[in-house]
């Protein structure tokens, strides 16, 4: 069940590239190695850090140490860029 009203009312005054990034990540519909396995059968469908299946809730919960790093690492840059791109406030 969808709650299209109050979804609605999140997401519109969010720019179009966050919307459209919600709903890839929530439907699973995105470049996940799951997502290409189904049409690239040369492809296994996991993730090569740690072989588990590769959706877009799993890389949310990844314990391995590529991920976690790589996660650090991003929210890293996203707070130095965020930090760096704010205005002072007088
Ligand atoms: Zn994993």
């Amino acid at each position: 069940m969808v709650d299209w009203d109050a979804l609605y009312a999140t997401l519109c005054n969010k720019p179009q590239m966050y919307q459209q990034w919600l709903v890839k990540q929530r439907s699973g519909f995105c470049g996940t190695q799951s997502m290409v396995a189904r049409w690239n059968l040369a492809r296994d469908g996991k993730y090569p850090n740690c072989g588990e299946a590769e959706t877009a809730a799993y890389l949310k919960i990844c314990p391995s140490e590529g991920r976690v790093g790589l996660l650090m690492e991003m929210t890293e840059d996203l707070k130095n860029g965020y930090t760096t791109t704010m205005p002072t406030q007088n």
